[in-house]
């Protein structure tokens, strides 16, 4: 069986993006505003070396709030795509949730077994991908990537880049209880190694 990292997308790989009109940061709606974060594609580079298959799991509700189409989707995955694999950093597949109970695109309103916290794009990536969960981590910046890791009983990484605590609370409150908390994809690379090299060493 394979052992994989899980991905969140927005916050992990890119920048989420702010929009001044609404004073809130959101998801990119297109190519233009998809950039990768720093040392993304070293990380993931790390992560293949150590043989793990690489697999982004995301929520991109704006599909059925009718923010962006599916094209556009598309090219965001195309370029995140590319942008890597300038880098030598490869990614084995990508699973979008384009639903939303409230959405306002018809085809894409309801309550689906794919959105985050639910496990549902781990369970079949789990399925066609012939992967191990309980070997596998899943590293995310939101307590839905904790919660989905949680429920498909996967090791968890939650990325937190401040030193501010107020996330703290919250987890509590939701019961997320993730099992390392990172700064950065960089930093959950450089932990996930140290990891499998004392694996390693236990195993002799
Ligand atoms: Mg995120
Ligand atoms: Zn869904």
């Amino acid at each position: 069986m394979n052992r994989a990292i899980f991905l969140d997308r927005d916050g992990v790989i890119n920048a989420m993006v702010y929009n001044p009109e609404f004073g809130l940061v959101d998801s990119p709606a297109n190519p233009d505003e998809f950039r990768l974060l720093p040392d993304v594609g070293a990380a993931i580079r790390v992560f293949k070396s150590l043989g793990f298959l690489t697999v982004v799991i995301s929520n991109q509700p704006g599909i059925a709030k009718g923010k962006f189409s599916t094209t556009l989707l598309e090219a965001m995955t195309g370029k995140m795509l590319a942008a890597l694999g300038e880098q030598g950093a490869i990614i084995d597949q990508v699973y979008y949730c384009m639903h939303h109970p409230e959405g306002a695109v018809e085809d894409y309103r309801k309550v689906c077994e794919c959105r985050k916290p639910k496990p549902g794009m781990l369970l079949k990536a789990a399925e066609e991908l012939d992967i191990d969960l309980s070997q596998s981590y899943f590293i995310g910046d939101g307590i839905t990537d904790v919660l989905a890791g949680e429920a498909a009983g996967t090791h968890t990484v939650l990325i937190f880049p401040s030193s501010l605590c107020y996330i703290y609370p919250e987890l509590n409150q939701r019961n997320a209880n993730p099992e390392h908390i990172v700064a950065s994809l960089w930093d959950a690379a450089q932990l996930i190694q140290a990891l499998e090299s004392s694996r390693d060493t236990e195993r002799g």
